[in-house]
């Protein structure tokens, strides 16, 4: 009996030397690994994935490094195949060309690392010496398991727990995309409680995300849509934003402005916090059909799940929020002025491909320094705060609002026409001459003045002679006697 059936068998054999399948179908990448692997493994090669799953099939190894590409299967399919035969294989895929899809397949089923070419020698040693390592490790435990049956089956399912967050930590440390790093952690959580579907919210400035996954494909995105609107309320647009299917299930992404939930549905809902120094960031919601038990002995086993996601969690949004923050005015949340370039100059493409039109509108407070000398700088923030509420309110939701500069703020009207422009320019700007500012203690009236300009595809300008048209009919505006709006020639 060779070593792999003994190990599916009663006992568990722990090797005293250690071997090492390498898959390669470049000959010189097989004698290079051979080479540095000898002093330490007993190394076998082959150079196509029939042969490597031949000697699968025949030997027990305790690494496989193969390839991605190989001239008839792919590194994929011997994973896979080593993955069925020995759920505790190691293995280490190789690629020189790899995209986020044929990582998340390896992740999927299961691959214990992932390296680049070019490698270094030194760091594929110490992959190896690591993988080999857990190998042993799960062997180790595995023959314990099976020679005693007198561990009580509660220690055997937490060890089983144990085993299982180990196997789920090391395949959330492999990717750092968002999407998979949701998609990992909400198939764990289906896996483990036998919820209809779990969900994870992020909270983050002032948006929220969403990642839902069914734990069949049978809930569909309508129904989803359906169930997280009776939840989240009006406060949350609830249809899907995006979707992936890397893995057999779909898995959806809502995405919104924050605000407040009412829970009641057909859902009884567990929500557990994710919790980073101190901070909560989202949470993990397991939802299970109103009648049905949630098993609530898994609250442990998901206490510690999300500890140990919410600071990966954490760490992939730290990212994107960099770039949010790159893009938004700290004191008024809205886009700043990089934003507005950015949008001014998609807009302009948009409406020559079309031959269509669109309004830029620039807006200045009037006589702010006044309002700064006279209440204080800090009521002058709350006034441009609250000024960009007003902007905000009296548009569409295409449309861009950004803070131009100090009190200036610039707004892009896609594909509006002149008169529909001038309608809301000047909606806007009666809205603030006509409600004062409020505050605790202080009611300041203000206006503000405005210069509109009209972009038309059909007879192309550069941005800056846009701009700088939209500026000067501001400029009369103000020389006009100021809270008005001037349309440019
Ligand atoms: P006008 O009607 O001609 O626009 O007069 P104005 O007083 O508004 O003059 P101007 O636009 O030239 O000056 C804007 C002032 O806004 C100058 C600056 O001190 C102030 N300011 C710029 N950014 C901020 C800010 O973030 N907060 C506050 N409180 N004040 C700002
Ligand atoms: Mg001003
Ligand atoms: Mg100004």
């Amino acid at each position: 009996m060779n070593e792999f059936a003994g190990m599916i068998a009663d006992t568990v054999n722990i090797p005293d030397v250690h071997t090492v399948l390498v898959v390669d179908d470049d000959e010189s990448i097989c004698e290079l690994l051979k080479t540095a692997l000898a002093p330490h493994y007993s190394v076998t090669t082959c150079i196509n994935g029939e042969a490597a799953m031949a000697f699968i099939g025949e030997n027990s190894y305790d690494l496989i490094i193969t390839d991605l590409v190989l001239p008839d299967v792919s590194g994929i399919d011997v994973l896979a195949y080593a993955k069925s035969r020995d759920e505790f294989a190691e293995v280490l895929m190789i690629t020189g060309n790899a995209t986020i899809n044929s990582a998340a397949e390896a992740i999927n089923h299961g691959v214990g690392s992932y390296m680049l070419k070019p490698f270094s020698i030194p760091t594929l040693l110490g992959r190896v010496e690591k993988m080999v390592a857990t190998r042993m490790f799960h062997l180790k435990s595995l023959q314990l398991m099976k020679r005693s049956d007198l561990i009580h089956p509660t220690i055997k399912a937490y060890i089983d727990d144990i085993t299982t967050l180990y196997h789920f930590t090391r395949k959330l440390m492999l990717t750092l995309e968002i999407s998979e790093v949701m998609r990992i952690i909400l198939e764990e959580a289906n896996q483990k409680t036998g919820a209809d579907f779990c969900s994870l919210e992020v909270a983050y400035l002032e948006y929220r995300e969403i990642y839902t996954m069914p734990i069949t494909g049978e809930i569909s995105k309508e129904r989803l849509d359906r169930i997280f609107s009776e939840h989240w309320g009006a406060a949350f647009p609830c249809t899907v934003k995006e979707s992936f299917q890397n893995g057999d299930i779909p898995l959806y992404i809502y995405k919104g402005r924050q605000g407040e939930f009412d829970a009641a549905n057909e859902y009884t809902c567990l929500n557990l916090p994710l919790i980073v120094t101190g901070k909560t960031i989202g949470s993990l919601t397991v939802w299970v059909a109103a009648g049905k038990e949630i098993d609530h002995r898994l609250d442990q086993y998901l206490h510690i799940l999300t500890s140990i996601t919410s600071p990966v969690i954490e760490h992939v949004y730290s990212d994107l929020l960099a770039r949010f923050q790159a893009r938004t005015d700290s004191l008024t949340g809205i886009a700043n002025h990089r934003h507005f370039y950015e949008a001014l100059e998609r807009e302009i493409a948009r409406a020559n491909r079309k031959q269509s039109t669109f309004a830029l509108v620039l807006a200045d407070i009037d006589n702010f320094k006044t309002i700064n000398d006279t209440y204080g700088h800090q009521v002058g923030d709350a006034v441009i705060i609250e000024l960009t509420k007003r902007l905000n309110a009296n548009i569409r939701s295409g449309d861009v609002v950004a803070r131009y500069g100090g009190e200036e703020f610039g707004v892009i009207l896609p594909e509006s026409d002149l008169e529909g422009a001038v309608v809301l320019a000047n909606r806007v700007c009666e809205s603030i001459a006509e409600t004062p500012f409020v505050s605790a203690k202080y009611k300041i009236s203000y206006t503000a003045s405005f210069g509109l300009a009209m972009y038309n595809g059909a007879d192309p300008v550069d941005k800056d002679d846009l701009i700088s048209r939209a500026d000067k009919a501001l400029y009369q505006s103000k020389n006009a006697g100021k809270n008005r709006v001037t349309v440019a020639k």
